[in-house]
């Protein structure tokens, strides 16, 4: 008996593993809530009953991973794609050791019909941003230093124009309230005691008893007055795993052990410990476990980048003029990829004075809009 019993039971459980598998290949809507299926993977279900859509979409995706055009710092461009040209690119951007980045595309419409993409070096799938209201948006906030790269590619067969931006963004508040990058003059490395000793760390100048607050949540490990710090404030801070330096205080206003929000006074600025013979400043370390980092990154300020001016916009244009040079950058800094002179090009979009164009044998980069002649379609 309990033989025919154990094998019903068996029957049952295989039989609906057997459902759940054919349902998953014919469903896979129906398990959305479990996968959370990315942006990408959603569209490209709906194209799968179109292969040469399908074909068509992930030729661009290919070219746009493979794309090594540089985003820098602060980085904005209005991009557009037609019927006959779907936008596709990729940005490379290198991020410094507590740096977060961040990607944005504003759209004119609500329902979004772009995906903004992170992936790391190895091509592995970071993040894919979320709509919200008209605007979509990523936040790659890790911290470690990294290459990645950003894709946007517009869906199939659409006629729009977005704003995109690729920017960094420091992890940490700036450990001085209302103060910016032009109050720290003296930066990481610099040499000490005749070169005896690198500084670790950055000083940051104000007047005696301004407020010093903490640059993230965390707890306070240590508050005490000794050595060359003096005055010193130690901060335990989990979103970047390290502990913060605060030191030559004048006044410490909090006490270990003590928990604190971002933003929070904790000390005054002052001049205790070895900076007795200088002005006032705030001396600000940042500790891993492998000891010091410099902490610029950390708390340099990148202004948002404004909107991009448009340009004139054609599908196709020819590099014209011996001056004609694929750029990786939108500026005469950026690297060379080749001359295109003569050459017909599909225009992406522009970064302000300069196209990000595409050549046809799938090359991206930047050209100045002065090296550019619109073809009338
Ligand atoms: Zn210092």
């Amino acid at each position: 008996m309990s033989f025919f019993r154990r094998n019903i039971v068996s029957l049952t459980v295989i039989g609906c593993i057997t459902a759940a598998v054919l349902t998953y290949f014919y469903k896979p809507e129906y398990f959305d809530f479990i996968v959370q299926p990315s942006a990408r993977s959603l569209y490209e279900r709906d194209l799968k009953k179109y292969p040469d859509q399908l074909e068509r979409w992930n030729r661009l995706s290919k070219m746009a991973i493979n794309d090594s055009v540089l985003s820098g710092d602060s980085y904005s461009e209005i991009a557009t794609s037609t019927a006959q040209n779907s936008f596709a690119a990729g940005y490379m951007v290198n991020i410094a050791q507590g740096e977060s980045l961040l990607a944005t595309i504003s759209m004119d419409s609500i329902q979004p019909s772009w995906i903004l993409e992170a992936y790391n070096n190895n091509g592995m799938l970071l993040e894919s941003a979320i709509a919200n209201d008209s605007m979509l948006s990523l936040h790659i906030k890790n911290g470690e230093a990294q290459r990645l790269k950003i894709v946007v590619q517009s869906f199939l067969n659409i006629t729009d124009t977005v704003q995109l931006k690729v920017y960094k963004q420091p992890l940490l508040e700036f450990p001085l309230a209302g103060k910016g990058n032009n109050a720290i003059q003296s930066f990481w490395g610099v040499a000490r005691d005749g070169g005896r000793r690198s500084h670790e760390g950055n000083d940051i100048f104000a007047d005696r008893g301004h407020p010093v607050v903490a640059a993230a949540d965390g707890r306070i490990s240590s508050v005490r007055d000794r050595g060359l710090g003096g005055k010193q404030i130690w901060l335990r801070d989990n979103l970047t795993n390290s502990s913060h330096y605060y030191a030559h205080l004048d006044s410490q206003l909090v006490t270990s052990g003590q928990r604190v929000s971002r933003g929070d006074t904790i000390g005054l600025v002052g001049n205790t410990g070895n900076a007795r013979t200088t002005p006032p400043h705030l001396h600000f370390g940042i500790y891993k476990t492998g000891g010091a980092v410099d902490p610029k990154p950390y708390i340099w300020q990148v202004p948002i980048p404004e909107d991009s001016q448009s340009l004139p916009l054609r599908p196709v244009a020819i590099g014209s003029g011996t001056g004609a040079n694929l750029r990786s950058q939108p500026n005469a800094n950026g690297g060379l990829i080749r001359n295109i002179q003569n050459d017909t090009l599909i225009i992406l979009g522009n970064s302000n004075d300069w196209y990000h164009i595409r050549t046809a044998d799938s090359l991206a980069g930047f050209a100045h809009k002065s090296m550019i002649r619109l073809i009338e379609e």
